[in-house]
């Protein structure tokens, strides 16, 4: 009765400012660094942080970061790193609120690869890279690969995690399969005497890897569509690296996390090519990024510490798996959060990649390209399950299509049309 005075409403200002701290809280500050050992120097990175996104009532941010491993030359990797990001983002439909925009991310991913591909192809120049792109809004963070650079993630609870596929014909069956089945062949080098030496590779061409961006003069089967992951940490963040194959030729994901614990992402970085080159030589290419998330009350960037005191504060945030008795009482406070893993998918195949659930907006865009994003009159667009095996009870508004262009591009890449051919020996696509 007499508390009655002590519930007064709160001003809004007040609640206003508390709304701006809650929202702040729902978003890491993010801290990167990089590091590079160059022998040919076609590897390239892209590191974006704070693009800024309109949302209908406000401004957010993410960022962004690739590393692009070239070969046979570095213009395919320079020219995506040049051009991704452009060509996936304008394949995310406009006006999606935070939710939606990252449910989109995926589908614009596989469209962006696919046209930085097939336009990086009409300059007719050589060379292909791997590509390693990274996409972080709030919590979420999306992967997309194609070759040999890997993306791995420490969640602050301990947990490690592959973020993207390994292209590589040697260790992937599946792709093997699927570039004999569309018409390559996969087999290894031979010498004058016949002797097979060497990894696996795709002939014509002789490239190791299944998937690339570039690579015009091998077969249109190796492609650019990349794997793609998406998953949310939990808000204790968690540490993110990105390397090229000069790294995780020499070095485990466990080896690479464990040699820079305790590290600000730039001396990481360092630190995770100096242990590579020092197990294997300066053989390649060795670039490393190294990100961190992290729960916006530490909003100093961690500066190197001084020795002594150093370790015991970064343990905290990203423990060792063997927990030292020391770390008990900080590890009862830590909830037994996991990573969430929202989207995985890694088919080749463009029908599957492009025709997802999607945020109702697509119907906006029926009239446009799903892959170039070019637009359409109406019946001008081919449906993209056009030639696959229940085609015949397609009916005429069955997208999402493609112009004629992207359309020849699918078929090539699924093995219907010889490579660089001008379609005269088209078949049908018929079973
Ligand atoms: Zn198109």
């Amino acid at each position: 009765m007499s508390s009655k005075g002590e519930h007064q409403a709160i001003p809004l200002s007040v609640l206003l400012k508390r709304e701006l701290a809650n929202e702040k809280i729902e978003r890491p500050e993010i801290f990167h660094g990089q590091a590079n050992q160059s022998k040919k120097g076609e590897d390239f990175t892209f590191l974006k942080t704070e693009c800024q996104r309109v949302l209908g009532d406000g401004v957010t941010t993410y960022s962004v970061f690739g590393l692009f491993d070239g070969h046979n030359g570095s213009a395919a990797a320079i020219y995506s790193k040049e051009n991704l990001l452009n060509n996936v983002l304008s394949a995310v439909p406009p006006e999606l609120n935070q939710d939606e925009w990252v449910a989109a991310l995926p589908r614009a991913l596989v469209a962006g690869f696919v046209k930085t591909d097939k336009d990086f192809q009409d300059k007719a120049q050589t060379s292909g890279t791997t590509v390693t792109f990274v996409i972080i809004e709030g919590w979420v963070v999306t992967v997309a690969s194609v070759g040999d650079s890997r993306c791995i993630l420490e969640s602050a609870e301990g947990g490690i995690f592959h973020l993207s596929a390994d292209h590589r014909l040697e260790c992937n069956e599946e792709e093997r399969e699927r570039i004999t089945t569309s018409g390559g062949e996969v087999g290894r080098l031979k010498t004058g005497g016949g002797t097979a030496i060497g990894p696996l590779r795709c002939w014509p061409g002789g490239l190791c890897l299944s998937r690339s961006i570039g690579d015009m003069d091998v077969g249109e089967f190796i492609v650019p569509v990349p794997y793609v992951k998406q998953v949310k940490l939990s808000s204790a963040g968690g540490r993110i690296v990105i390397s090229s194959d000069g790294v995780w030729d020499a070095l485990t994901p466990e080896m690479a996390l464990e040699c820079c614990r305790g590290m600000p992402p730039d001396s990481a970085a360092s630190q995770i090519v100096k242990e590579a080159v020092q197990v294997k030589g300066l053989r390649d290419d060795t670039t490393c990024i190294v990100i961190d998330l992290q729960p916006p009350e530490k909003t100093t960037p961690p500066l190197p510490p001084p020795k002594k005191l150093g370790k015991g504060v970064f343990k905290s945030m990203f423990r060792k798996k063997s927990p030292e008795p020391s770390c008990q009482i900080d590890n009862e406070y830590s909830e037994p959060d996991v990573v969430e893993e929202l989207f995985e998918e890694g088919s080749a195949w463009l029908s599957e990649r492009l025709d997802t659930k999607y945020p109702i907006c697509n119907v906006f865009k029926l009239f446009m390209c799903a892959v170039c994003q070019v637009e359409m009159k109406p019946r001008e667009g081919i449906s993209i399950h056009v030639g696959s095996s229940n085609s015949s009870k397609l009916r005429p508004w069955d997208g999402p299509f493609l112009c004629s262009s992207c359309q020849e591009k699918k078929e090539a890449m699924e093995g219907k049309r010889p490579s660089g051919g001008d379609g005269s020996q088209y078949s049908s696509g018929s079973e």
